[in-house]
């Protein structure tokens, strides 16, 4: 919706956009609208100069400064991209260009993709490599240029107010000590309203334009069950919002003290819950009681988040730390699922016309060898500090399930003959694509795994990053539920289990509807726990 230009003397405004994550949440505004973020080039050659200089140092001292915090093969990365950043043949094509006129940033875009390009036809594959470290310096000097570094710094609280945020920048904000997301684009089955829900911070999208007059928004209020934001609220309003508050933290409590208990469905039918989670740190603080296992851990957050691809020492300790929190309950890590909108500097691949129908989950593992062998051999060290199951994202045909299994045994087999303790987890399926849906039954895998979202996307042809077409992405439409009710009917077939860890499992309105489809196993992120045990309790079969 658009909102009126409001005179200078400030009156609350009312936003009406769509709920993308639930919960209640005050707090000062943080802009990141493309007007604030945007980058406006000066026209004045010394001028734009002096910013590209300014942004290579804030990038250096970036890096160096999180050198001082990584060790092992990151950091050798990480000293790399310090050592290329401080030498000025790297630029000199950039302040070149500027000289002629041409604006900062898209000098130094131009120079480093020609850099780029030259490291990735190199004959040695070393070289090739650094195309990546490359990439990761385009982006973050970009990144100081517009301003965007400043993402990183979102202060703890707030309310993050843009046309559309990435995963990445949720991750860099702290979201311990509340805040909230209030988008003016966006959709709610993008990735990053699924990583709002799983770390309950809420989130309203499609709000349309924000205009206003003078002052930026100062406090806001968002209340992402209702999908709505009051900006610059009246002392009264605030108050009743404080007061709503107050009541709704003490609703969950009492809700989270009920999650303990194992879910049966009113005629007595066991559902085991499990869990979603991006890494330990979803974890921290949580009883393992509350869940029957883990159902999903999105690895590609992990890569996301280790600036550079996360060596296999730092897999390991990420995948053992988990297994040992769920004390001998069954935890399913799924491989690699970058691409999409989900994207990595240096290893998804760069202007692909429909990311969605491209090299994204398992096509990607495949096509990179080099990054996904790493990631087998931690999985399969990790396997024997619990009950591991790994799974594949993006499954559409068997020999993308073989080839990785194939890949996976010359790993175990390679630790084996070195001594290194390890074991081969059972290797099974997401059912994302409908080909993979209609064909369960011609995968050899030991497990299936639902991926509701990208199995709606695709069976509807609705993205779920664009807002526009949102009312389309429906994961109860009958077409949807029809593909789940076959998933679970191959696995009967072959005597193999079957869950849903899609976004579907934490919607209660379709619990009744899922579990008539003969699921039996819900993956949720841990703050929908309780909610969807009690939705199950009220279900029968
Ligand atoms: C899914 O597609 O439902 C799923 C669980 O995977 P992701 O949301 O990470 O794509
Ligand atoms: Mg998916």
């Amino acid at each position: 919706m658009t909102v009126l230009a409001r005179s200078d003397t400030v009156t609350e405004m009312h936003l009406i956009g769509r709920t993308a994550s639930p919960g209640l949440a005050i707090g000062p505004v943080t802009m990141l609208t493309a007007s604030v973020t945007r980058r406006t080039a000066s026209n004045d050659p010394t001028q734009e100069a002096a910013a590209l200089r300014a942004a290579i140092d804030g990038a250096r001292a970036e890096i160096a400064e999180q050198v001082k915090t990584i060790q092992g093969e990151v950091a050798d990365i990480l000293e790399f991209q310090v050592a290329m950043l401080e030498d000025d043949a790297l630029a000199d094509a950039a302040f070149k260009a500027i000289s002629t006129g041409i604006a900062a940033d898209q000098a130094w875009r131009s120079a480093l993709d020609a850099e780029i390009a030259g490291y990735r036809s190199a004959e040695d594959e070393y070289f090739r490599a650094r195309a990546a470290d490359v990439v990761d310096i385009r982006d973050r000097v970009l990144a100081h240029l517009s301003g965007v570094d400043a993402v990183a710094r979102i202060a703890g609280g707030s309310i993050v107010a843009a046309d559309d945020i990435t995963p990445s920048i949720f991750l860099a904000a702290d979201w311990s000590h509340g805040g909230a997301i209030a988008l003016t684009g966006g959709s709610p089955s993008s990735h990053v309203a699924m990583l709002a829900r799983s770390r309950g911070t809420p989130m309203v999208v499609g709000l349309g334009p924000l205009l206003w007059n003078g002052q930026p928004p100062a406090l806001a209020l968002v209340d992402g069950d209702a999908g709505t934001v009051i900006v610059d609220p009246e002392p009264e309003t605030r108050r009743q919002f404080e007061q709503r508050m107050v009541a709704a933290n003490a609703a969950q409590a009492a809700a989270d003290a009920g999650r303990v208990a194992p879910a049966y469905t009113a005629d007595g039918r066991r559902i085991a819950v499990l869990l979603n989670v991006t890494g330990p740190e979803d974890l921290a603080g949580l009883d393992p009681a509350i869940c029957d296992g883990i159902g999903l851990v999105r690895t590609e957050f992990l890569f996301e988040a280790s600036h550079g691809l996360p060596d296999e020492d730092t897999q390991y300790e990420v995948y053992r730390r988990i297994l040992e929190w769920a004390e001998g309950r069954p935890v399913t890590i799924r491989t690699l699922d970058a691409g999409g909108d989900k994207p990595i500097a240096g290893l998804t691949v760069d202007g692909e016309s429909n990311p969605f129908l491209g090299l994204r989950g398992i096509r990607l593992s495949l096509a990179r060898p080099e990054v996904f062998s790493v990631q087998l051999r931690a999985l399969a060290r990790a396997a024997v500090h619990g009950v591991l199951k790994v799974m594949l994202p993006m499954i559409a045909v068997p020999t993308e399930l073989d080839r990785a299994g194939v890949m996976l045994d010359a790993e175990v087999a390679a630790l084996t003959a070195k001594g290194i303790a390890c074991a081969r987890p059972p290797l099974g399926i997401m059912i994302e694509v409908p080909a993979a849906a209609l064909c369960a039954e011609d995968f050899g895998a030991a497990f299936y795994s639902i991926g509701s979202n990208d199995l709606t996307q695709y069976t509807m042809a609705a993205a779920r990053d664009i807002g526009a077409v949102a009312d389309l992405n429906d994961a109860g439409h009958p077409a949807v539920l029809a593909l789940i009710a076959r998933t679970v009917e191959a696995a009967r077939k072959r005597d193999v289990e079957v869950s849903l860890c899609g976004d579907a499992a934490a919607d209660i309105r379709l619990t009744t509807a899922l579990l008539a489809t003969g699921l039996t196993s819900l993956s949720v992120a841990s703050v929908t726990v309780a909610r969807l045990k009690a939705a199950i309790a009220k279900a029968s079969s």
